[in-house]
């Protein structure tokens, strides 16, 4: 690690005062002890979870990071049917396709930005630089490393089944050509894979039996192999493979038993450690704030499957202008503005948007938007004089859904029936009042609601834009 450059970089972490005092020196002292891979792709909440940061901190020292060259961003597509990572970029205009095709599992993903796409961050290769003990084609385990995510976890049983089915590893060098043997047996499934160009070759056998041995050749372009698949006879194969690319090449060679497969991960099924989703990320006030210049594709829409909305709107606002005249006025909005983006900064939200007197803010879960609808409308009351006319109230209105990420106007926003849903369901809120949906009581949120004193009851509303009345949640404090 190059000392003197870290040492610069950490110095220039220090000039942002948004972090808190001493983080800077803390991670500064623990980097030099992490591997090459956690650097490579570190996971911002099992680093928080093993060395004890507060994690939107640590997120917020991250973003910088990446402003300040100590630190990249990415963005990785995760199959989550077997952790095979399929594609990583460095802007989420990558991520616009929606979809990938994960070779192992032999199927399109069609991601949404909650589940399937992981963040991690890489140190910066002008800080140190790796290649060599992550180089993917150092050794099979460095392989598998760099093609499946860390936070996969598979279950032990699935090891033999994977052994019993492998059929041979082959390291393949530019224009070398390769003899992979096999005794194919009738009606059957064979496979090479290469996880570098997210490509693979069939082969599949009938029930007839070829007389002498067949030579099948097939070659590999840089984008993959170039056929997708072959028929044959039982037998004796010799399947030659040419490296056409400019790259070496690392073949696996299968047989494919999907049955056997399916039995082993759904009887020991494979375990999702946390991870930063992309969500988590756009959910987070300081990646709004440093992002919102980033050129965003004018055709991003992007799913996520199960976003919090929020609106909110400040009930006195028109007769304080009145009443105080608009500079006053003015500034008292503006320090409501500043008490919300404070609570929803405080959990893990961002606002996304003001209009007039409203805000739009939008969480990973109904737990982290409903925390901070209780924060909002008591800080909101602290700017009430006591025994004053004019008293100042929130109103708040949330609800859980998909909606699709796009940019409007080159900013970030959210779009989709739950947005609408969520606006109107603010609507019928009093001063002091939050409204849910359904989709955002649950146990956890019911608890988080009594915790806080207030009381909730069920009603039912039609709402502008769907036809039948729709269960809704009335929240106040007792
Ligand atoms: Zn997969």
């Amino acid at each position: 690690m190059l000392t003197d450059t870290l040492q610069r970089k950490l110095k220039a972490l220090e000039h942002y005062p948004q972090l808190p005092a001493g983080l800077v020196q803390r991670f500064g002292e623990l980097l030099p002890q992490l591997s090459p891979w956690q650097l490579l792709r570190l996971n911002p909440l099992q680093l928080a979870q093993d060395y004890n940061f507060d994690l939107s901190s640590l997120l917020d020292l991250l973003l910088y990071s990446t402003r300040i060259g100590l630190f990249d961003l990415n963005w990785t597509v995760v199959c989550l049917g077997c952790g095979s990572t399929e594609y990583t970029y460095g802007s989420i205009n990558g991520l616009k396709e929606g979809h990938a095709f994960c070779p192992v599992c032999n199927q399109d993903v069609d991601f949404s930005l909650d589940r399937q796409v992981e963040v991690t961050f890489s140190l910066h290769p002008g800080i140190a630089d790796f290649s060599e003990q992550v180089n993917p084609l150092a050794s099979l385990e460095n392989y598998y490393r760099s093609y499946f995510s860390a936070s996969m976890k598979h279950a032990p049983e699935l090891l033999p089944l994977m052994q019993s089915l492998c059929l041979g590893l082959y390291w393949v060098e530019p224009n070398e050509r390769v003899a992979l043997p096999l005794q194919a047996e009738p009606n059957s499934l064979y496979r090479v894979l290469n996880l570098q160009s997210h490509s693979q070759f069939w082969l599949k056998t009938g029930s007839e039996l070829a007389a002498l041995p067949v030579v099948v050749d097939t070659d590999i372009s840089e984008q993959g192999f170039v056929e997708n698949e072959r028929q044959l006879p039982a037998g004796e194969v010799s399947l030659r493979i040419h490296n056409c690319s400019a790259t070496t090449r690392i073949l696996t060679f299968w047989k494919y038993d999907f049955e056997a497969m399916l039995a082993v991960l759904q009887s020991h099924p494979s375990q999702l450690l946390p991870f930063l989703s992309a969500q988590m990320l756009l959910n987070h006030q300081t990646f709004r704030e440093l992002y919102k210049m980033q050129q965003l594709d004018p055709d991003l829409r992007l799913s996520i499957g199960s976003q919090t909305v929020m609106f909110t709107d400040l009930k006195g606002s028109t007769a304080m202008y009145e009443q105080t005249g608009d500079y006053q006025a003015y500034a008292l909005v503006q320090r409501h503005f500043d008490l919300l983006t404070a609570c929803t900064r405080r959990h893990a939200g961002s606002v996304v948007k003001t209009i007039g007197d409203a805000i739009m803010a939008t969480f990973s879960s109904p737990a982290d938007g409903l925390r901070a609808a209780l924060e909002m409308v008591a800080d909101i009351d602290t700017l009430n004089q006591p025994g004053a006319e004019l008293q100042l109230g929130l109103k708040v209105g949330l609800h859980t859904g998909p909606v699709l990420a796009v940019n409007a106007n080159e900013r970030l926003d959210f779009f989709g029936q739950t947005v609408n849903l969520a606006a109107r369901i603010q609507g019928l809120a009093e001063a002091g009042e939050i409204w849910v949906s359904e989709t955002v009581l649950n146990p956890s949120t019911e608890a988080i609601l009594t915790e806080a004193g207030y009381r909730f009851e069920a009603r039912s509303a039609f709402l502008k834009g769907i036809s039948q009345a729709m269960p809704v949640w009335r929240c106040q404090r007792d």
